[in-house]
């Protein structure tokens, strides 16, 4: 397991800022890395690892090693106890089930992972296949963007972008692809998850109408970064309209003229 330390460790921190910059309320919340080939050889696995069935079968995905958070955890636990809050687990050769890998945890032994699990898989087997170097994913309940997607004006994907965009030049500069908003989906289900992958296409981060973001990216920590810049964004814009005014926000020629700087179509 030491190999995996450096990851475990990045997934606490970020799941503490998830808590600390409250977008983690109660066990709100999840996190997954795909981590395979990061085992050291010396890893001794389980002689009977817990075994379930996945609910869709996952075959670009068999023998893939991921850790994710548990299912009920809480981030502000994530952060404070890594080790009993995170497993890690195997799809099996026939890509229709898991082996829990770690922990055995004393403190929760029938630990499970996030309830969210099949739609982290189904992401990540889009990632393998499309985006190989984006290997984490974060989801997360951020206020401000969730604000936002109540508005039936703020909502619709151009408005928004421009909106943020506008907010400060960093947003565009890191977000090149603003971001993708997902039209209201039940939380868990696969609609969501397939709703996702299809907004994945062009976008690193997700809007999940009345719901949170969802950020993939090459690290925990670069996926927080993610929608940290585009809170930011949406937090200015807030402050402005708390103060009586809506903000002017960077001009057209504003923003062309970062595009071209920083060489973004
Ligand atoms: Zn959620």
């Amino acid at each position: 397991m030491e190999s995996l330390k450096p990851t475990i460790e990045e997934i606490a921190s970020v799941a503490n800022y998830l808590w600390q910059k409250g977008w983690a309320e109660r066990n709100s919340g999840n996190i997954s890395a795909r981590v395979t080939g990061m085992l050291s050889s010396g890893f001794q696995i389980s002689a009977s690892p817990d075994v379930s069935l996945l609910q869709e079968s996952f075959s670009r995905l068999a023998g893939d090693l991921f850790l994710v958070t548990g299912t009920g955890c809480r981030m502000r636990d994530v952060y404070q106890e890594p080790e009993d809050h995170i497993l890690l687990i195997r799809i099996t050769t026939e890509g229709d089930r898991y082996e829990i890998l770690f922990p055995v945890s004393e403190k929760i032994p029938d630990l499970q992972p996030t309830s969210e699990l099949i739609s982290h898989l189904m992401i990540h087997q889009y990632l393998k296949e499309h985006k190989p170097a984006r290997k984490v994913i974060v989801h997360t309940h951020p206020s401000e963007l969730i604000a936002l997607s109540h508005s039936p004006v703020y909502k619709e994907e151009r408005v928004l972008n421009r909106l943020l965009w506008g907010m400060l030049p960093e947003t565009l500069i890191l977000v090149r692809e603003g971001l993708g908003v997902v039209p209201y989906r039940t939380t868990g289900s696969i609609e969501l998850a397939r709703a996702s992958i299809r907004a994945l296409r062009d976008h690193d981060v997700l809007l999940w109408e009345k719901h949170g973001c969802l950020a993939v990216a090459p690290s925990a920590t670069e996926a927080f970064d993610l929608i940290d810049i585009l809170v930011k964004s949406a937090d200015i814009l807030f402050k402005c309209l708390h103060a009586g005014y809506t903000p002017e926000g960077l001009t057209d020629d504003q923003l062309d003229e970062l595009r071209q700087r920083f060489n973004h179509t």
